[in-house]
């Protein structure tokens, strides 16, 4: 049988949710010795129910037959992952605890009125392999990987959280409340590029989620050999996690630079596959009191993003208990916006979002850790 990612608790059942449309035709051409047109088909009508109606039920698949409705749920599972908390900001962001495997959880935030009309935060990697200095994530030692169905599996579970699913027709764009996708959570998506890819893949299929690549940004903190590949595979929107002007600085706020210094990281930019001025890349650049917060470098920030197609997003920075870094006071932060301004970066300030419930950026952490291999073992043994 093809390979369905998603662990579920009943081990009787693959479950389909997050599948890409090529694995359920893998799957039912392999379970029912369908024929590849025939396999196509079944794969067709059951992926359109789950990612453009929401279907969590063989039953509701009104254009499958009776009897192989019946089949499907003997064999599989359409299951959403668990809901371990639900908290709300005074803002309206919803932070959540989504569990992928017993004792792995991953944080996703939803954001209203961001982008279109809503932006959802996902997550790729639980906790992060990279450790830049102001991050919380990054005091999380990696646990793993996300699958794809995981990643799309937590677009699934906002949807519901929304009842954003029609309930029948086509969906109404001016209605829709989650409009973009940042893979802005936790984890470094360029270590996890092929899941990502697969997860839009689904995610920004027509026929289903339907949400525009165009609307759907991966941030990176400079994983140079990946952009391309990236650009390639997905045509996603690229924001890279800047934070310094210099390679002395970025070294120890964001240490993958002394792999990848700032040279080459440009270099990726300038050749992003599909850059232009309709299609710019974000420069976010978390402001930190006294560590790169001054004229001078915003005036740096600026000679440095020189003809490359740029939006700069100035990031208050977000505190988090133990760090050692403060936020820049606001006139700060606006002093540096207006250097920025003035050379042409429009509107560059992100409010922080939901900052109450620790949701938001570089304030996710789950309490996963990597388990040793003895327990696990011991784990399963039980
Ligand atoms: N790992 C990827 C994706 C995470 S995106 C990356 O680093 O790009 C999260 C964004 O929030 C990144 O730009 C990150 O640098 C920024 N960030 C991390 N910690 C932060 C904090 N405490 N306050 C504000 N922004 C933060
Ligand atoms: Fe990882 Fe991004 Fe946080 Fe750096 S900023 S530790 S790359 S999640």
């Amino acid at each position: 049988m093809a390979e369905l990612d998603l662990t579920i608790d009943t081990p009787t059942a693959a479950n389909l949710a997050g599948a890409t449309r090529e694995e359920l035709r893998a799957t039912f051409a392999d379970a029912f010795g369908l024929d590849p047109k025939k396999a196509r088909m079944r794969a067709n009508q059951v992926f359109r129910w789950l990612y453009h109606y929401g279907a969590t039920d063989f039953e509701a698949m009104t254009d499958i037959a009776k009897e192989m409705r019946s089949d499907l749920s003997e064999r599989f599972a359409i299951q959403r992952l668990k809901m371990v908390e639900r908290q709300v900001s005074k803002d309206g962001t919803r932070k959540y605890l989504l569990e992928l495997s017993p004792g792995v959880d991953v944080e996703c935030v939803f954001i209203p009125d961001v982008g279109r009309a809503g932006a959802l935060c996902v997550s790729s990697q639980v906790g992060c392999t990279l450790n830049c200095t102001f991050c919380h994530t990054g005091t999380q030692a990696l646990v793993r990987n996300l699958t794809a169905a995981e990643i799309v599996a937590q677009v699934l579970a906002v949807k519901d959280d929304l009842e954003e699913w029609p309930t029948a027709g086509p969906v109404d764009e001016r209605e829709r409340r989650l409009s973009n996708i940042v893979f802005m959570g936790m984890g470094e998506p360029l270590y996890n590029l092929e899941n990502v890819a697969k997860a839009m893949d689904v995610i920004s299929d027509g026929e289903g989620i339907s949400l525009s690549r165009r609307r759907i940004t991966v941030s990176t903190s400079g994983v140079v050999p990946q952009m391309a590949p990236l650009g390639d595979q997905t045509s996603a929107m690229l924001a890279i996690s800047l934070h310094a002007t210099n390679d002395e600085l970025r070294n120890e706020l964001v240490p993958i630079n002394r792999k990848y210094p700032l040279d080459a990281l440009l270099d990726a930019c300038r050749n992003y596959p599909g850059v232009s001025n309709a299609r710019r890349i974000t420069f976010e650049y978390v402001m930190l009191k006294g560590v790169n917060d001054s004229d001078a470098e915003a005036r740096a920030l600026v000679r440095l993003l020189k003809g490359i197609p740029a939006k700069i997003n100035l990031i208050p920075w977000n505190p988090w208990p133990g760090a050692p870094y403060e936020c820049s006071p606001w006139e700060r932060i606006e002093a540096f916006a207006d250097i920025v301004n003035r050379a042409g970066y429009a509107s560059p300030i992100r409010t922080p979002r939901g900052r109450d419930i620790a949701a938001a950026c570089g304030q996710l952490k789950s309490d996963s850790v990597k388990k040793r291999a003895g327990d696990v073992r011991r784990e399963a043994a039980v």
